[in-house]
């Protein structure tokens, strides 16, 4: 949210299109034997032998993101994060990404470094490939677009589609945490505008924040069910909220689904915030979003071997179609499931 006056700012147009690619890209190495060729001839090139997984995310400065409070750098780390989550959540291993950027000319190289050690960071961290991209220039703000690709035995992945009657709904982590972080920075923001020698005191929200600006994708999960020797029979990644996610897997596994409201995983801090900003925090969780958690369905037999774990949480089971989709509430009634995604949540 402060600007540093004495931030070096270094034009992009000193170092022409070629001198900035090898410049933000120069520490990149390559880590996987199926990139051949990465960065640097005019298209990478790769080798497998499994299935290949591909999916992309576009993100777009003030739709997607605020730079008055999202570091350039968890920029930078979030924009590969939202992709790899998307791999896993095709049970596959994620190894390459390409990054493209638009940028106008009000960000100076040293902007773009900082996005660039946030995708070498996640690069590090996910070990990841980076092999290639586009560089251009924006009139308006700036857009990151990043592919991520990913391998998986033909006989591992998982569809959003095979969700049967009577397997149980599973999610990782914990959600709603994003979305209120989301809450605290937008709040902090209306604050500084009116009084900027105002400091937010972010202490009591570092997890709510962090998941925001730094969220993880759940690679730790899907390296965990192949431990326990579980295959999910249908898997998606949260990234619009759990409700608008389960109707994707239900409708297209076409059955019904009881969710439990009390067994909805939550960290302390988002019902102490949603206290605070007195909101519901099961609205929180339904239609949050951007929890980057995975949700998947397990066959019955499974769960003795799923049961204890503390990273993952029963909490429901699927139906015939014919019954619908349902949340059970606390006071044990059982009301319809919406999903109204976290865009029309805010409106
Ligand atoms: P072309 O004009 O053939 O598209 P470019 O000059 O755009 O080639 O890119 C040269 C090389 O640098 C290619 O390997 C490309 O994938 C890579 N590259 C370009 N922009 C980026 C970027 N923002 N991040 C990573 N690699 C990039
Ligand atoms: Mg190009």
């Amino acid at each position: 949210m402060i600007e540093d006056k004495n931030q070096q700012r270094t034009q992009l147009s000193d170092l022409g299109e070629f001198g900035l690619i090898d410049h933000l890209t120069k520490n990149f190495k390559i880590k996987h034997k199926s990139t051949i060729k990465g960065i640097g001839d005019d298209a990478a090139v790769l080798d497998f032998k499994k299935q290949i997984v591909v999916t992309t995310d576009l993100l777009v400065e003030s739709v997607h993101f605020d730079l008055s409070y999202m570091p350039l750098k968890h920029l930078g780390y979030k924009s590969v994060i939202v992709n790899l989550s998307d791999v896993y959540a095709m049970n596959a291993e994620a190894t390459q990404v390409t990054v493209s950027i638009a940028v106008s000319n009000r960000f100076p190289l040293e902007a773009l470094e900082a996005i660039y050690a946030g995708i070498e960071t996640a690069a590090k961290i996910y070990n990841i490939d980076v092999i290639g991209g586009d560089t251009t220039s924006s009139n308006t703000g700036l857009l990151i677009s990043v592919t991520a690709i990913g391998e998986v035995d033909k006989s591992k992945s998982v569809y959003r589609n095979g969700a049967k009657p009577n397997d149980l709904l599973v999610v990782s982590g914990d959600l709603g945490a994003a979305y209120m972080g989301l809450q605290v920075l937008e709040r902090e923001k209306e604050v500084f505008k009116v009084n900027p020698n105002n400091q937010p005191d972010l202490e009591p929200y570092t997890y709510i924040v962090e998941r925001q600006l730094k969220p993880e994708a759940r690679k730790d999960v899907i390296k965990l069910l192949s431990d326990l020797e579980v295959k999910p029979t249908s898997m998606i990644d949260i990234s619009d909220g759990l409700s608008s996610e389960i109707m994707h897997l239900c409708k297209q596994s076409n059955v019904g689904c009881d969710l439990y409201e009390n067994k909805i995983p939550l960290d302390p801090q988002v019902i102490s915030t949603c206290e605070e900003f007195n909101i519901d925090s099961t609205t929180v969780a339904l239609n949050g979003g951007e929890d980057y958690e995975l949700l998947f369905t397990v066959s019955q037999d499974d769960y003795p071997k799923i049961k204890a774990n503390p990273n993952l949480s029963v909490i429901g089971f699927i139906k015939e179609e014919k019954e619908g989709l349902h949340l059970i509430t606390r006071a044990d009634t059982k009301i319809p499931l919406k999903a109204q995604g976290w865009k029309n949540f805010k409106d």
